[in-house]
């Protein structure tokens, strides 16, 4: 992860979307024939960051248990006054498809301002079966109209509705909505929220083996408030990825170790929610570990679109070296969502997604914090945002900023 095979002076050839070559800019100029030229200027250049953990579809905002937890409010007493994920279900359950989907329209533009080229997105903000869909719909239609790439991840199972028991949710996710998600294709991995007061382990694990019988390639949110053993059940369920892992131990690291399971660790929520207990990640990475840092992109416990803000939190928080920040929000990343011959770097074949960054010095973006430092953005060779968050219509006219 130390290792970012760094160009001095380079140069990437794109043809049709593709890295074609990749080398000194001398060496790319005598092939480049009658190419137009983009003269990054001695700036940085990186693979576009993949965010493998987002909640990006929701309606409203936490804007009342933001101020009430500055005031020093519990969580508790935060739900008590209507706060809490229970206030996002309603207004995400109340909206319409457009208005979810202007919304989500504003948050797709943050990231790729803050140079984010793919981004994983769960549902489970809805909990019925047509609101689930709807969320899923949402992503599919986000997917073909702004250039950002969705990969949606279907997460019924984020939370037991208030107007039912935890038997008959699993029930319904396990009988009706998972069947349904995987019918008519709309998400690619299905995700369980394990924890106590949620789902615990054989209830996930349930959830975890019907949807592999369906197809769907799973992640899990695991021992995030509490070490419940969903870190082990990672491993025997052999999960793409296991998130959050705030309070996984030793036993839980060798388990995901010995199973090849990704941790995807999100520093943001962390952050936000004012604690101080950030996930091991240097042990994990010192167990081999193919750490993921994501941003966890949610009203609730981390309003940030922002990966140089992760990557500033997982150096100064976590400990990593800016290269591991680097290596864990792009080529890690992308092989936990099964892309990783197709972004996550600059080598021949792959998309051409990358962003150019106001800097002299790729250590800079996890340095400076709190100053967007996206000198401009390309998904598929086309640039998508320019002069610091201008969009251009270069890939799909449709994108529309609200
Ligand atoms: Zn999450």
């Amino acid at each position: 992860m130390l290792e970012l095979a760094i160009i001095r002076d380079g140069g990437v050839l794109i043809r049709d979307g593709r890295v074609g070559i990749v080398g000194t800019s001398d060496e790319i100029e005598k092939n480049a024939n009658n190419a137009e030229v983009v003269d990054a200027g001695g700036r940085v250049v990186l693979p576009g960051f993949v965010d493998a953990h987002t909640h990006l579809v929701f309606a409203g905002n936490r804007l009342d248990d933001f101020e009430r937890r500055a005031r020093g409010e519990t969580y508790e007493q935060i739900a008590k006054a209507g706060g809490g994920i229970w206030s996002t279900v309603e207004k995400t359950r109340a909206a319409s498809d457009v208005d979810l989907l202007a919304q989500a329209k504003k948050h797709a533009h943050w990231f790729l301002r803050c140079g984010t080229t793919t981004v994983e997105a769960k549902s489970g903000y809805g909990l019925t079966l047509e609101d689930e869909l709807k969320i899923l719909r949402v992503m599919r239609r986000l997917n073909e109209e702004t250039p950002l790439e969705i990969v949606p991840t279907f997460l019924g199972a984020h939370a037991v509705p208030r107007e039912m028991r935890v038997d008959k949710y699993l029930d319904l996710v396990i009988n009706d909505m998972l069947p349904r998600v995987a019918s008519q294709k709309l998400a690619e991995f299905c995700d369980v929220f394990c924890e106590a007061g949620y789902f615990n382990v054989e209830q996930s694990k349930r959830i975890l083996d019907a949807a592999r019988k369906l197809g769907l390639k799973l992640r899990i949110h695991a021992d995030q408030l509490s070490n419940s053993g969903a870190a082990k059940l990672a491993a025997e369920s052999k999960t793409a990825t296991a998130d959050h892992l705030e309070k996984t131990g030793e036993e839980g690291i060798a388990a995901l170790r010995s199973a090849g399971v990704q941790p995807v660790l999100l520093p943001g929520s962390v952050y936000a929610l004012g604690s101080t207990c950030y996930p091991r990640a240097r042990e994990m990475i010192g167990a081999g570990l193919a750490v993921v840092i994501a941003t966890d992109f949610n009203p609730g416990s981390s309003p940030t679109p922002s990966m140089p803000m992760i990557l500033s939190l997982a150096c100064t928080q976590m400990k990593m070296s800016p290269a591991q920040a680097i290596t864990a929000s792009t080529i890690n990343a992308a092989y936990s969502l099964g892309r990783g011959e197709k972004i996550g770097s600059l080598e021949p074949g792959k998309l051409a997604n990358f962003s150019i960054f106001d800097c002299e010095d790729y250590r800079e973006l996890a340095y400076w914090f709190g100053v967007p430092q996206a000198h401009s953005v390309y998904i598929k060779g086309s640039r998508v945002c320019y002069e610091e968050g201008k969009t251009s219509n270069a890939q799909r006219p449709t994108l529309n900023v609200q």
